[in-house]
């Protein structure tokens, strides 16, 4: 049974660098893919415009997106603009009714960066709103209520840990090593970022931060490369673990 994946994440390249070896497993399965970004990625240039980079990140999320013949949609916040409120909350609902997942995976609720966070708590919220028949999103030709609430998943928080440091533990991993090239590939498309970590961060080593920490999670799962995932456990969401059925043998238990 074909199902329709729906990863969300807050800025261009992080769905690549958290699931991206995951989503390519799933395409490859046959699965229908969906990337949304909550913004475009505005304010990650020090020497494009807001409207510029914002071109730029867009394209380079659809050509990521494409490697997997996936389609990217962008939820049009703004960066440090992602907040969990009526209005973002509205707007989320009619994101998913619109592409109507069976699966969501979304950011880590604990991460180093605020927007990553928001989309979380945003995600979540929204799905539960997504099948109300009387949560009206306002949008113009509004999509139908979802038939019910999509199974939730979280990816790992960059780097693993919270604020604090502390590793953030997965519930399971994904063994992700026959897609490194293609999650390479994707992540390689947000040309605009090597540049923009080297001016701001002051590294040069985008891809190679990737590789890293996915082979560290790979030496945790006993695999070379492997993503960590959390399903959302919370009443009323779908306590069977879609995620793990549809990676099949891929899954590597902790
Ligand atoms: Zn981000």
């Amino acid at each position: 049974m074909k199902k329709n994946v729906l990863a969300i994440h807050a800025h261009p390249d992080d769905v690549e660098i958290l699931a991206g070896g995951t989503l390519a497993r799933l395409a490859a399965a046959g699965h229908t893919i969906s990337i949304v970004t909550m913004t475009p990625g505005d304010c990650g240039s020090a020497e494009h415009s807001r409207e510029q980079i914002a071109r730029i990140r867009r394209m380079e999320a659809a050509r990521s997106a494409a490697r997997i013949g996936a389609k990217h949609h962008c939820a049009e916040f703004g960066d440090l603009g992602v907040f969990n409120d009526d209005a973002s909350r509205r707007r989320v609902v009619e994101i998913l009714r619109r592409l109507a997942p069976d699966l969501v995976i979304t950011a880590s609720p604990v991460d180093y960066l605020c927007d990553h966070e928001a989309t979380s708590e945003l995600v979540r919220d929204a799905c539960f709103g997504a099948p109300l028949p009387n949560y009206a999103t306002g949008a113009a030709d509004a999509a139908s209520p979802l038939a019910a609430i999509p199974h939730l998943y979280f990816m790992d928080p960059i780097g693993g840990v919270d604020r604090d440091g502390r590793a953030v533990e997965p519930d399971f991993f994904v063994n992700v090593a026959a897609q490194m090239e293609i999650k390479t590939a994707m992540l390689a498309e947000h040309a605009s970022q090597r540049a923009w970590l080297l001016k701001h961060h002051g590294i040069d080593n985008y891809l190679e931060m990737m590789q890293t920490w996915t082979h560290e999670n790979g030496k945790r799962a006993g695999v070379e490369y492997a993503e960590g995932f959390r399903r959302y456990k919370g009443h009323p969401y779908p306590q069977t673990e879609l995620l793990q059925e549809l990676v099949g043998a891929g899954v590597m238990w902790k």
